[in-house]
């Protein structure tokens, strides 16, 4: 019998020849629709030897087939749905670090797209026709922005970070506060860093406590840099003492050392517009006498994955020149991007060009009549089958930004007699366009705040469907 049921089994060039997983070919690689099939065959013929699979439920080979061409069409669209796609994001985080941190606005895509799709003059110079410099433009809009002496661009502020300390502190001593010996994860810790860097750091005071002698007493004739980083992911609160970045200059000053801050998030444009603490901008840090100042692209400021470094001349020199400045090199379309992003903020348009910024200037009275809209679509198509009721929430900022900062918020609670909060949460993350929503206590939460205008259909057509599907199901 297992004999006979093995013999039936299509060969992988006879399924290759179907028209199905001809179809598939024709939109992925073939070497990979060659292996879906192949282990389809081979799950198949196990199924048949373990006794899971018999002649009576399969007896013909094109019983056969159609199970193997199902079996590889699933591997196929896991394979589909693992690519990267766009989703949408319930959370209310606006710079959520898993979910990209900050979406680009329209006018960096389209150039993007219209540069990217060509020839450009990446490294070259029209005027002259001869060898140009990739950082030139973005550099100019970097000094009028921050009003800093010098700038460079690498390819996130990781780099940024190591390519500063092992170019002015190699071999030589960095002193920092024991209260910013920050991680912020996906392994970055800054005594990592410092230590891979070639550098030897020194910690000075205490969790909570740091005072200018300590950095004062801590100075050798090893000592290269003082470094201060920004708590930007935390707040060390109660009984505490940190030093000034002012201060901290003013002591480098005296002892012609250099003095460095990774200022992490590095926003251009003072928060508190928004109803939010203020947040160092980095034209002010750049105004108490830091030497060197590092910061992302994509945090605060709002473009693509960037590590800006900003300072004195002579010190970014060295930096330019430090073979290892290739190896973290940005990329020429995220250098299109910021690009595109600074001039907006030259052109005083930042605050309405770039979508996190929209979404921080959403008014709870525009997102209350979303979540209603949303309501009442959701109940004229499935009744009593769902409740949805619009709740007063509170959002944060995310990307490691002002972490204590909640803006108030409105989003929809969603509970269904007819599925658990879970399995709703779980279903939302599995639709065509992922909705990515929180779960709490026993409903289902999604923000208001971090949806784009084209969200909203999605997430009224989204739950019902999903609802819609489950009632078919019971
Ligand atoms: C986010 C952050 C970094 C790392 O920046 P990336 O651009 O993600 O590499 C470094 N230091 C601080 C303090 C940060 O907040």
């Amino acid at each position: 019998m297992v004999e006979q049921l093995l013999r039936l089994i299509p060969s992988v060039h006879e399924v290759l020849g179907e028209k199905h997983i001809a179809q598939m070919i024709k939109q992925y690689d073939r070497t990979m629709v060659k292996k879906m099939v192949t282990e389809a065959i081979n799950a198949f013929r196990q199924g048949v030897i373990d006794g899971q699979y018999t002649q009576q439920d399969y007896s013909s080979k094109e019983a056969i087939t159609n199970w193997i061409i199902n079996d590889a069409q699933g591997a196929y669209k896991k394979e589909v749905y693992r690519s990267h796609r766009r989703l949408i994001n319930g959370t209310g985080i606006l710079l959520h670090t898993n979910m990209g941190r900050a979406p680009l606005p329209q006018i960096a895509l389209q150039r993007i797209g219209d540069i990217g799709g060509g020839y450009s003059n990446l490294e070259f110079n029209v005027e002259t026709g001869k060898r140009g410099s990739r950082y030139e433009t973005v550099e100019k809009l970097l000094l009028t922005l921050t009003g800093a002496e010098s700038a460079m661009v690498v390819n996130n502020n990781a780099a940024a970070v190591f390519i500063a300390l092992n170019t002015l502190a190699y071999g030589q001593e960095v002193i920092i506060s024991r209260a910013e010996q920050v991680e912020i994860g996906g392994s970055f810790r800054i005594p990592d860093i410092i230590t891979r860097s070639g550098a030897k750091m020194v910690e000075v005071g205490t969790t909570n406590r740091t005072y200018i002698h300590d950095y004062g007493d801590a100075i050798t004739e090893d000592t290269a840099l003082l470094l201060k980083v920004h708590k930007s992911n935390y707040r060390i609160e109660g009984f505490t003492e940190e030093v000034s970045g002012s201060a901290i200059a003013n002591l480098a000053g005296e002892k012609g050392l250099i003095v460095m801050e990774d200022l992490g998030s590095g926003c251009l444009l003072p928060m508190e517009s928004y109803g939010l603490a203020h947040e160092p901008t980095v034209k002010e840090v750049v105004e108490t006498g830091i030497h060197i100042i590092t910061f992302s692209g994509d945090k605060l400021l709002g473009g693509p994955q960037a590590g800006i470094i900003v300072g004195k001349q002579e010190l970014i020199n060295k930096m330019k020149k430090n073979p290892l400045t290739r190896m973290v090199r940005i990329d020429k379309l995220s250098l299109i991007a910021l690009e595109s992003v600074l001039m907006l903020y030259l052109q005083n348009k930042a605050q309405e060009e770039l979508p996190y910024m929209q979404m921080l200037s959403r008014d709870i009275k525009e997102l209350e009549s979303r979540a209603m809209a949303i309501k009442s679509g959701i109940e004229e198509t499935l009744g009593q089958q769902i409740s949805v009721e619009v709740v007063d929430e509170l959002n944060s900022i995310g990307g490691g930004a002002l972490p204590k900062e909640k803006l108030p918020s409105i989003a929809i609670a969603l509970t269904s007699p007819c599925m658990t909060a879970t399995k709703l949460h779980h279903s939302l993350r599995l639709l065509e366009t992922p909705i990515v929503a929180r779960l709490k206590d026993d409903h289902v939460l999604i923000s208001m705040r971090t949806l784009f205008d084209e969200d909203y259909d999605k997430v009224l057509q989204g739950i019902c469907y999903i609802i819609n599907k489950e009632l078919s199901e019971l």
